[in-house]
């Protein structure tokens, strides 16, 4: 799953993509130091960050890791490096360059890719260019005044005054939302939370929730897909799982019960449900133990399975087979 989270500078976004990560446990990048980096490379080699040819050179010319939010450049760690106030300012005028934005969201696109296309990732143009097809974009927004007092508790802006930090929030700003290339907007498509009254907990919470929501979404697309028809039950099966898992609860603790799994704590049954010709094969939120004679009892708000319309005996073992391999498979 691909989350992003973009918004203006000083308006929480890493704090917040960073906790979404955890929670999630999705590797996380901030791509404002992709920009930063691209930065300090030009700056280093002496050239105008100003000039799209001398920070083209520099990308040429060095080599750029980030990984578990260090960033290094030609193998030297300079995560604390590119937070310098010369840096940072350096790092809206690279950004402006069309051809630099292509080379990095490169860089961008492959991080994500080498860690199996599944992360959150926050920035300004990630919902909108970077990956538009993400699952759940968010964009955050807080007016100068919160951000500039929340930028001034922050390492990187140690001994500035409010009113310079918020100067220069304000010129990076207008910077990124009147560059032509990728300019700062939400996407048509993102959840956009004003965070000026809420904490960074409290945004993470309402994001989580949207995730929720969009992997049950996901969910019910790839379940419709094979619906009525199974062509593929390991396949599906083992995506219900996976995707059912995650949402279900953290504390996994299933038990084989007749042909479903119950997780008692968290509410749901994974399992194969019996109905009026027709058999549901899946996860079932808020129910309870299926009765002794298989039938399920639950308010049946939240469900996730797939109908197989014309359910064969016949199906019985090799379904119930692989279900146990798929939540084994899922579990792990
Ligand atoms: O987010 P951060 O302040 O680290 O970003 C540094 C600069 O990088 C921003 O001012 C912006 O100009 C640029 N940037 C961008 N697109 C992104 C992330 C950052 O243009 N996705």
């Amino acid at each position: 799953m691909v989350i992003t989270i973009d918004g203006p500078g000083g308006v929480g976004k890493s704090t917040v993509a960073g906790l979404v990560a955890e929670a999630l446990d999705l590797p996380h990048l901030e791509t404002g130091s992709t920009y930063r980096a691209a930065a300090l490379a030009t700056l280093r080699r002496g050239g105008d960050p100003a000039a799209q040819g001398d920070v083209l050179e520099a990308l040429d010319a060095v080599i750029l890791s980030f990984d578990n939010g260090t960033v290094s450049l030609d193998g030297e760690g300079v995560t604390t490096a590119i937070r310098s106030p010369e840096v940072t300012a350096a790092s809206s005028a690279v950004a402006v360059h069309p051809r630099v934005r292509e080379r990095v969201v490169d860089l961008q696109r492959s991080w994500l890719w080498n860690r199996g296309d599944s992360g959150v990732v926050d920035g300004r143009d990630i919902g909108t260019v970077v990956f538009p097809d993400a699952e759940v974009k968010v964009y955050l927004t807080a007016t100068p005044e919160v951000r500039a007092a929340r930028r001034a508790t922050d390492a990187e802006a140690a001994g500035m005054d409010v009113s310079a930090i918020a100067a220069e929030l304000a010129a990076r700003d207008h910077a990124d939302s009147t560059r032509k290339a990728s300019p700062l907007h939400p996407a048509s498509d993102a959840v956009v939370i004003d965070t000026g009254h809420l904490s960074a907990d409290q945004v993470t919470e309402i994001v989580l929730r949207h995730v929720t929501e969009a992997q049950a979404l996901t969910l019910s697309s790839l379940l419709a897909e094979h619906n009525p028809q199974v062509i593929d039950l390991t396949r599906t099966l083992r995506a219900v799982v996976r995707s059912a898992l995650p949402l279900a609860t953290e504390k996994v603790n299933i038990g084989w019960h007749g042909l479903g799994y119950h997780d008692p704590d968290a509410g749901y049954v994974a399992g194969i449900f019996p109905g009026e010709g027709s058999v549901k094969l899946g996860f079932e939120h808020g129910v309870e133990l299926p009765d002794p004679e298989g039938l399920l009892v639950g308010d049946g708000t939240q469900l996730r399975y797939v109908v197989i319309d014309e359910w064969d005996e016949k199906l019985r073992d090799p379904v119930t087979d692989l279900l146990e391999a798929a939540v084994e498979y899922g579990s792990t």
